[in-house]
């Protein structure tokens, strides 16, 4: 183990610019999902520590220099930051992977970069934003400002902690607002390390804030209640979308959700198989399946379908589950106890609904020091009733479903029969059938013979119980900021 891995951690809070505990002393532990040993002892943040968090932010907002700063001195502390996560790349990667369970090269090819470019990128957008002029005749001139909005609280869940709290925080700051942040309470450590990096690129005092803590009655909902705050960014599950939203229904905040998913994957038989199988198994078991975008749903035409299966299994047989740090593991563990058991509890569910079971459905042989670890294997059942509980809800684990269907029309109709819309997947290589299936599945992003392809320019959220509104490009910058009028007499 190296000193990273065995370490037990203190984790504080970060608030105007310093780290501190929590005001009445109150802790919890978190675990190592592969061991369940102890590998931090964190300070939860209490009401009045949310407070603190929230007025420093404010002030840091409304006595400046961060909001009246130009946009090219407050762009290049941004990008200072990125180049200090870039610097730290390997030391950030072997946290994410031993707080989430995820193999280490997905944190340190993907996550871990992904998380630097976004705030690159937002930086860079940023510089590049116009803005609209209306001309009335001779005699006015209308044009527009986009204001920062305030203080935003963002709170992120466990399975891309990294990655997912600097694709709020880089269109947040860009734009001058200053944040409060919240990652969930099973992954807080790599968060936890924004503050120092934020100090050490220059971003001045209570511009940015870290609390920790748990939801509901606890740091989230205070967060979220706190009348400074104007403004919440929030990814996690849509029942919590829904308690987020009527906590802040009477301050009146603004809201942006990207919420949970059970993406179709949608096979037709002229697909290329050589690459609709590797990447849908990908799909379905990157980070254990831990991922919002997941192909867990596999639809299959009929003609193809037991080839499809034998083929997949295959592929599922091969993965290499185990300890998230060495580099040649394709699959972790499950992040917690908690979370075990609610993706455990399907297995259970897809056989009182008569689910066929391909592949997988129990704990794999794993070295004993893994033994008290959270793990399942890829698990693979056939559903034939598309309106199965294993069908229809979000599972967030490693287990997926093929689904059979004959006609283009009957797999349109499986796609879009659950309550989520955040993705779906085509294959096919008929462009005329992709374009049309394209079209009509209710869902934020469609991937046409490719998966988790992002170009950050372009809109991401969710149709239906997936969403509210959209991040990416300008939406996110349109997020982030009160659009003004100024209209000027010119004679
Ligand atoms: P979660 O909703 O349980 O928790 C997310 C965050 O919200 C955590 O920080 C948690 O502490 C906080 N929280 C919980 N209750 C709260 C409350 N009442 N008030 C304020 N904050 C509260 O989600 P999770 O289990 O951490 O993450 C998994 C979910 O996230 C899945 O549904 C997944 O699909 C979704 N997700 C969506 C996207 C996307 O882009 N659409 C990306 C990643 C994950």
């Amino acid at each position: 183990m190296t000193e990273i891995t065995s370490k037990t951690r203190e984790i504080k809070l970060f608030i105007d610019g310093e780290y501190v505990t929590s005001s009445a002393n109150k802790t919890f532990a978190v675990h190592n999902p592969a061991t369940q040993d102890v590998i931090a002892i964190v300070h939860e943040a209490t009401k009045e520590d949310v407070d603190r968090a929230c007025l420093a932010a404010r002030r840091a907002f409304e006595e400046g220099p961060w909001r009246t700063m130009t946009i090219k001195e407050r762009c290049a502390k941004i990008r200072r930051m990125a180049e200090i996560i870039m610097e730290r790349r390997e030391e950030l990667a072997r946290l994410e992977a031993l707080d989430v369970g995820k193999p280490f090269p997905v944190a340190y090819e993907f996550e871990i970069p992904r998380a630097a470019h976004n705030l690159q990128f937002f930086a860079d957008f940023m510089e590049q934003q116009g803005s609209e002029t209306y001309p009335m005749e001779e005699e006015y001139l209308n044009y527009t400002r986009y204001e920062p909005v305030g203080v935003a609280s963002l709170i992120t869940p466990w399975n891309l902690p990294f990655m997912l709290t600097t694709w709020k925080l880089g269109p947040c700051l860009a734009t001058g607002n200053t944040a409060v942040i919240k990652p969930a309470e099973p992954t807080p450590m790599t968060v936890s390390l924004l503050g120092e990096i934020a100090k050490a690129a220059g971003i001045p005092d209570g511009v940015v804030n870290i609390v920790q803590g748990f939801g509901p009655h606890s740091t989230g909902e205070f967060m979220t209640t706190h009348p400074e705050v104007d403004l919440i960014s929030f990814t996690g599950e849509t029942t919590t979308g829904k308690a987020i939203m009527k906590n802040g229904a009477d301050t009146l905040k603004r809201v942006s959700f990207e919420l949970g998913g059970k993406a179709a994957n949608i096979v037709f038989e002229d697909a290329n198989l050589d690459k609709a199988i590797p990447t849908s198994i990908r799909a379905a078991f990157l980070n254990s399946g831990q991922v919002c975008l997941a192909g867990s749903r596999i639809l299959v035409q009929r003609s193809i379908f037991d080839e499809f299966v034998e083929r997949f299994k295959d592929a599922a047989s091969k993965l290499k589950v185990g300890d998230p740090q060495d580099s040649s593991t394709n699959m972790g563990p499950l992040v917690s106890k908690e979370h075990y058991d609610k993706v455990t509890r399907y297995i259970k569910i897809a056989e009182e609904e008569n689910s066929k079971l391909v592949f997988g459905g129990k704990r794999p042989e794993l070295p004993d020091y893994l033994k008290h670890g959270f793990y399942l294997e890829p698990t693979i059942y056939i559903q034939e009733n598309p309106k199965a509980r294993i069908c229809q809800e979000e599972i967030f684990g490693p287990i997926v479903t093929l689904i059979p269907f004959d006609t283009e029309e009957e797999a349109l109709q499986i796609a879009n029969s659950t309550e989520y819309g955040l993705n779906g997947v085509i294959w096919t290589d008929n462009l005329q059938r992709a374009h049309r299936v394209a079209h009509r599945v209710r869902a934020g992003t469609i991937w046409v013979n490719c998966w988790f392809v992002r170009d950050l320019r372009a809109p991401f959220g969710g149709f239906k119980k997936s969403g509210i509104g959209r991040e990416g490009g300008h939406h996110s910058l349109e997020f982030f900021t009160e659009a003004k009028t100024v209209c000027l007499a010119l004679s």
